[in-house]
């Protein structure tokens, strides 16, 4: 068996690997695609001591670093289920069952997407996801944000002040974000929110985003605006589906961790965008998955041993 079984390669499980062969203890990774978000971003520019790269160049970093290390790196293999013990199972999409002393789950999140024409042609040319990385490109332009949650609003406050104006588009005919964020916004003057806004498509000049187009969901009528890019705030989705009913989740789906990365079950120890951690990005799960290695570590010199 392992020692340590981290599943999941992006920044997390790779801080995660590299910490837990440090102690010179078996360790393995499966990783459905090792590197995760991170192969999905051009421009990194808030990792911090590297001024800018970009996320192939970071995430081949992150697996050469790790394969310095006598890691076992079992790639494009996905993880279906996990089962307690004094071993603990993995099991496969391909069949086979791995069991380990200690577990790291580090399998990521991935956004919610409008699924609208030109989303995934202008992904990265002005279609943005994550306010705090992408948010300086955008300095003095105009740009929407999708969803008037918590995020969306608090998205919309944020770009508030780097941007030169912000059109919020919500759904349905009320913000579900808290009060006090709703008041913020509406005290600023480059904010507008406009509800029952359903987005129909993405429009670009072939190279960058150039507006949107909107259905007022009260009168049916279209509309555009003029934007140079969009910010999708309608959620950010855990990877846990094959998780459920094994492990303790909150009501959004993520695995609730105490501030050692513990799970609800002996040995499992979890970290990144997965788990209850606030704020999702890199330097952060970078240092969850450290922490979840360490505390790995300390449950198995206090195992007796099998
Ligand atoms: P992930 O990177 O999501 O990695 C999850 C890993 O688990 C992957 O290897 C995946 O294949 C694997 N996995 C999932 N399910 C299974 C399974 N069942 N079995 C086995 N393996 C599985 N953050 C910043 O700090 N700066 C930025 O500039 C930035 N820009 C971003 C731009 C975009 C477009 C996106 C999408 C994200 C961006 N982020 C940025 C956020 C950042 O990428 C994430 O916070 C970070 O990657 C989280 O790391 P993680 O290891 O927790 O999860």
């Amino acid at each position: 068996p392992y020692d340590v079984l981290i599943v999941g390669g992006g920044p997390a499980g790779a801080a995660a690997a590299i910490y837990a062969a440090r102690k010179g203890i078996r360790t393995g990774v499966i990783a459905d695609r090792f590197g995760g978000q991170v192969l999905d971003t051009m421009s990194i520019e808030n990792f911090i001591s590297v001024n800018e790269t970009d996320g192939p160049g970071l995430a081949a970093n992150l697996e050469q670093h790790v394969l310095s290390y006598d890691v076992d790196v079992m790639n494009s293999q996905k993880a279906k289920k996990l089962t307690a013990g004094d071993l603990i199972s993995v099991e496969l999409e391909n069949g086979a069952t791995l069991k380990s002393r200690s577990v790291i789950l580090s399998t990521g999140a991935r956004w919610r997407e409008m699924n609208v024409p030109g989303e995934q042609e202008y992904r990265g040319k002005g279609v943005a996801y994550c306010p705090h990385c992408d948010g300086p490109l955008f300095k003095g332009k105009r740009v929407a944000v999708i969803g008037g949650g918590n995020s969306g609003i608090e998205a919309a406050i944020d770009l508030a002040g780097i941007v030169e104006h912000v059109t919020v588009l919500e759904f349905s005919d009320t913000l579900r974000a808290d009060a006090i964020l709703q008041r913020k916004a509406n005290s600023m003057s480059n904010i507008t929110i406009i509800k029952q806004a359903l987005t129909t498509d993405v429009s670009g000049d072939g190279q960058r985003v150039t507006g949107l187009n909107y259905t007022d969901r009260a009168t049916n009528e279209p509309h555009y605006v003029e934007l140079a890019g969009i910010f999708v705030q309608i959620g950010l989705i855990p990877n846990t589906e094959w998780l459920q009913g094994d492990i303790e989740l909150s009501k959004h789906g993520e695995i609730v961790i105490d501030n050692r990365g513990q799970t609800s079950i002996p040995g499992v120890f979890a970290a990144g965008d997965v788990t209850t951690v606030p704020y999702k990005q890199i330097i952060i799960a970078m240092g969850a998955g450290s922490t979840a290695a360490l505390s790995a570590f300390d449950h198995l010199i206090r195992s007796p041993l099998i």
